[in-house]
């Protein structure tokens, strides 16, 4: 198994090699060159690790042994405060919310990123590497990466955030981590000073290679990969390939729900992919319109989709334009002129055949999250409550089951959901003495010099100690 980049000039790489590079020398993202077929037979009935191991194995080419591959996979799950680690609840006669989000940090990137801190440990251990990790947040991010990186003795781990600027609770899960090779930096600035930063650091190639410099985001491969087991999961427990399905996913980057595309690529029969947004609506848009086209980012109840650049959806336009690498370049760089991608009919039917898109509002958000909990009494976050409102909106065959994707714990966001519902959801156990825990973070001016000054301090120190 060798992956191969959507803009057609990397060489093709092995899976150790892509997930280490993240996003390929040519500026596309990785692929594998074909797609493996799961056997849903053989699969039924598995538990949650034993299912991700198989679903995933095809994808490492031989590169990592199975039986450690399969430690790594049970102690990636062993953590999460569910059995079931991806738990159904049925809503309705036929719709389902997939609980994405009992994982350390209460939100379903826990899922990937879980696996993916002790992938690259592995990894880095077997070739005497290093890496430094550096990630600006401002939410979800970097306390799932923080919690996947910590202890692991092979990374060090850097994250800026805006200083004041996110909420209490994602402040504390990233900042009362007290591992000595994690390290959490507030920027004096907004969260775009802190990604500019971010940035600046990676276009720096001397300090690149000194600093072994590596990032987590949401193109790389291996987080994918990995997000494609629950929708195999959550197929088989409802009846797949005998019963109809369909999923509702709320989406920012969308790698989520391109997770779920791979998961059909590889044999899994979904009908439809139904995609929920906030009003940063660009992907709800494209598939309405077959129209890609840039705006302004809102601020909005569900700040985890708060962002109008799509990287994954360039995974799926490589199949629009027939995987042929020179007519997704050309599309690329249309969009980087104009800000706009205008799809032909064929390849708009082609993306509107597979995929319905729904946009809502704040409002809209606090209603959802309003009359769902009147009907049955559940509380939800706003980023689910848009995917379970999705998912209602489109209109499917009744026969169809849906399966609403559940990215977050209503804890994570307390304020949006006593808003809603008049109610004020407790923290977990787990994390119900979060706020008074001890933080620990550094505060920093908005400054490339003195963050750089600072990794090469913190991180020549950790080698010493
Ligand atoms: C990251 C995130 C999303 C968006 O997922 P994508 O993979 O970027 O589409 C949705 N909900 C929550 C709670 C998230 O943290």
């Amino acid at each position: 198994m060798r992956y191969l980049s959507t803009r057609g000039a990397s060489p093709a790489l092995a899976f150790d090699e892509v997930l280490l590079t993240g996003l390929a020398r040519d500026g596309g993202l990785f692929l594998p060159e074909s797609w493996p077929q799961l056997d849903l037979a053989a699969l039924a009935g598995l538990d949650y690790p034993a299912l991700a191991a198989r679903v995933m194995l095809p994808f490492l080419g031989g590169r990592i042994g199975e039986a450690d591959f399969t430690r790594l996979v049970e102690e990636s799950y062993a953590g999460f405060s569910h059995k079931a680690v991806t738990p159904l609840k049925q809503i309705d006669s036929r719709t389902w919310l997939m609980e994405l989000f009992h994982g350390p940090t209460l939100a379903f990137k826990d899922v990937a990123l879980q696996l993916l801190g002790r992938l690259y440990d592995h990894v880095l251990a077997k070739r005497g590497q290093r890496i430094t990790i550096v990630g600006a947040t401002s939410g979800d991010t970097g306390s799932a990466a923080i919690e996947a990186c910590r202890d692991r003795p092979a990374i060090d781990i850097f994250i800026l955030h805006p200083e004041g600027r996110t909420s209490e609770v994602q402040r504390r899960q990233m900042t009362t981590v007290m591992s000595p090779n994690v390290r959490n930096i507030a920027i004096r600035g907004s969260f775009d000073d802190c990604q500019d930063l971010v940035k600046g650091l990676f276009a720096d190639p001397s300090f690149r290679d000194e600093m072994h410099l590596g990032a987590v985001n949401s193109i790389n491969w291996g987080r994918i990969m990995a997000q494609i087991v629950y929708y195999v999961a959550a197929g088989l427990a409802l009846g797949a390939p005998r019963r109809r399905i369909a999923f509702a996913v709320p989406t920012g980057n969308f790698g989520n729900v391109y997770a779920g595309y791979a998961a059909r690529a590889m044999g899994l029969p979904v009908e439809k992919f139904i995609v929920g947004s906030n009003s940063n609506d660009i992907l709800t848009r494209f598939i309405q319109s077959g129209v890609m086209k840039m705006g302004a980012v809102h601020p909005t109840l569900s700040p985890s989709m708060d962002i109008q650049v799509s990287s994954n959806a360039e995974r799926v336009l490589f199949d629009l334009c027939d995987r042929d690498p020179a007519r997704l370049v050309r599309a690329m760089q249309q969009f980087r002129q104009s800000g706009e991608i205008t799809l032909d009919p064929a390849q708009h039917k082609q993306l509107s055949d597979l995929f319905a898109g729904h946009r809502l509002d704040d409002e809209q958000t606090l209603a959802a999250m309003k009359g769902l909990y009147k009907e049955t009494g559940e509380l939800i976050d706003p980023h689910s409550a848009i995917g379970l409102a999705a998912a209602r909106a489109v209109k499917l065959d009744p026969d169809i089951a849906i399966v609403a994707l559940g990215t977050a714990h209503p804890a994570k966001f307390p304020d949006a959901v006593e808003k809603a519902t008049g109610i004020r959801p407790p923290l977990p156990p787990a994390l119900a003495d979060l706020y008074e825990r001890p933080e620990r973070f550094t505060v920093l001016a908005n400054d490339s010099a003195a963050l750089k000054a600072h990794i090469r301090g913190q991180v020549a120190a950790g080698r010493a100690a």
